[in-house]
């Protein structure tokens, strides 16, 4: 019988490709997938998804002279990067030095080991401090973008997390620049299945086209850019039960698909017991996430009660927050903090700088007081209690130390307390919301993904949020988008390199 690949896919003896019986054409089983006796189309670079990290990769492909390939699942490019918050933490730019912020990367890497409470890997920690120092040579000259402003979040002593808002206009820019340029292919609505295994390595992709499998061949490497699996209920459940209350945000594309996988082939996964979500986002319909916290405000429960130091990453503060009764919170500001934020960026001036907001009036998404009792009325929140709550958390800023709590700082040793004096009063409703997973297959800092027992799969790459390693125990704002384009980088750079 000639074996044409539709006799293949016919033949029962291929059991390691078991399709379920569906339209979707999904193999149903973690065995080895075998090369066809026909490829549909062959390339040296094969990239699932395009998000920030696959659409640098492919950036970086074309540089280096690698024919490559992006699959991506849905419609458009973009993933979770294009939905994020846009911070990149990068040290020692030239953003940083115009404005005289001093610092380097050996700071960046002793505070990203820090947050990580020195559970990451600090060779990965090392080779995303340099790399994505080189990308953003490439974002901010190359491409021209330049950071709306240079703030210190969670994590950081001094202002390096460099922020892009909205990022869908930056990922539209690379993207735009790739495709300018026309050697990268990008198959829209095309998801990758499984990972083929030939000759002793991973050697390409069964994916999905027009509603049929379709091989494609990587020569030189096959990287993984698949983003995170906050929308994959089973996957959440079983690495962390504590995230199941918690709605997820992002990409829709964040199902895990690129993390199982290599699963199927003894990838390593690092950190999943550290999954956390963000906290400061809206219950209702607001999509963006305020961290008024690191600008002055405090953080209350319903009885109008502090519980934590306000300073600490947004991911432990999320921790205390889903400890809150009924999970849900508010951050309490007064009216200079409204202007100073609205100042700072515009995604926080679409939230604040408002109309009603500024007039004294309610907005779907924000109570507005003169008096901490007329706000905390408005909220249903404890009054005299929030009141009591004001007026000893001024006395300690007084004083310059937190009673309660002992904070001392707005984040991280960075910035004064403030005192809450000034009316009105804002109180917004937050809650956590798990953006981003943080965890996933083991790397080494050329990108490769490494199997159980400590050694490269010969073939494959990873990077982005489908990493682990990186993050450790907690991660530092501008460091998840940023290894997205880091790592990304590097699987180009050591793909050209057969560095298998
Ligand atoms: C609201 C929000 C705010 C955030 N703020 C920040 C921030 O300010 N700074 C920061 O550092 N991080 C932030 N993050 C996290 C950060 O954005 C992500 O970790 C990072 O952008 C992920 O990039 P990625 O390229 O790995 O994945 P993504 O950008 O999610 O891209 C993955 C792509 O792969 C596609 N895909 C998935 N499965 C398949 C498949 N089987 N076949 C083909 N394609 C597939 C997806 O559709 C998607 O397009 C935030 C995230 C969110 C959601």
């Amino acid at each position: 019988m000639k074996i044409t690949k539709r006799n293949f896919l016919k033949n029962s003896a291929v059991t390691a490709l078991t399709f379920g019986s569906s339209s979707a054409l999904t193999p149903v089983r973690a065995a080895p997938t075998e090369a066809p006796h026909v490829w549909d189309e062959e390339f040296d670079m094969v990239i699932i998804g395009a998000g920030g990290g696959g659409l640098m990769a492919a950036h970086y492909a074309q540089e280096l002279g690698l024919k490559a390939v992006v699959l991506e699942k849905l419609q458009f490019v973009g993933g979770s990067s294009a939905l994020c918050g846009g911070s990149i933490s990068v040290a020692n730019t030239l953003p940083q030095q115009e404005k005289g912020i001093e610092d380097s990367d050996e700071l960046f890497v002793a505070e990203m080991l820090k947050v990580g409470k020195n559970k990451n890997d600090p060779a990965l920690v090392e080779a995303h401090v340099k790399s994505i120092r080189k990308v953003f040579d490439f974002i901010y000259g190359t491409l021209g973008a330049k950071p709306d402003t240079i703030r210190a979040v969670s994590g950081m002593s001094v202002p390096r997390a460099h922020l892009y808002y909205p990022p869908s206009k930056l990922i539209q820019k690379i993207y735009n620049y790739v495709k300018d340029r026309q050697k990268v292919p990008f198959y829209f609505q095309c998801p990758a299945k499984r990972l083929i295994w030939q000759n002793g390595r991973i050697s390409g992709v069964l994916a999905q086209k027009n509603g049929k499998p379709f091989y494609v061949k990587a020569n030189k490497g096959v990287l993984i850019a698949t983003g995170g699996f906050q929308y994959n209920k089973s996957l959440m459940a079983k690495y962390n039960p504590l995230m199941a209350k918690v709605t997820p945000a992002g990409g829709k594309g964040s199902t895990g698909d690129g993390l199982l996988m290599a699963q199927a082939y003894g990838a390593d996964v690092l950190d999943t017991n550290y999954i956390k979500a963000t906290f400061g986002y809206q219950r209702t319909s607001h999509p963006n996430s305020l961290h008024a916290y690191y600008m002055g405000s405090i953080i209350v429960n319903h009885s109008g009660e502090r519980f934590v130091d306000e300073s600490i990453s947004y991911k432990l503060l999320s921790d205390a927050a889903l400890g809150q009764p009924d999970d849900f919170t508010f951050q309490l500001f007064d009216e200079k903090v409204r202007r100073e934020m609205s100042a700072q960026a515009k995604r926080f001036a679409e939230i604040l700088d408002v109309d009603e907001l500024k007039a004294g009036k309610d907005t779907p998404y924000c109570f507005c007081g003169q008096t901490i009792e007329e706000v905390a009325k408005k909220a249903g929140v404890d009054p005299e209690r929030l009141k009591a709550t004001v007026t000893q958390y001024n006395s300690d800023v007084e004083k310059g130390l937190d009673s309660q709590f002992g904070r001392s700082s707005l984040t991280s040793g960075y910035g004064k307390m403030k005192k809450i004096d000034t009316p009105p009063f804002f109180l917004y409703p937050s809650v956590p919301r798990c953006i981003a997973t943080y965890c996933g297959v083991k790397i080494d800092p050329y990108a490769r993904v490494i199997d159980v027992f400590g050694a490269p799969i010969p073939g494959l790459y990873a990077c982005g949020e489908v990493t682990g390693g990186v993050h450790g125990a907690a991660y530092m704002t501008g460091t998840a988008f940023g290894k997205a384009f880091s790592f990304g980088r590097l699987a180009a750079l050591n793909i050209s390199k057969n560095n298998l």
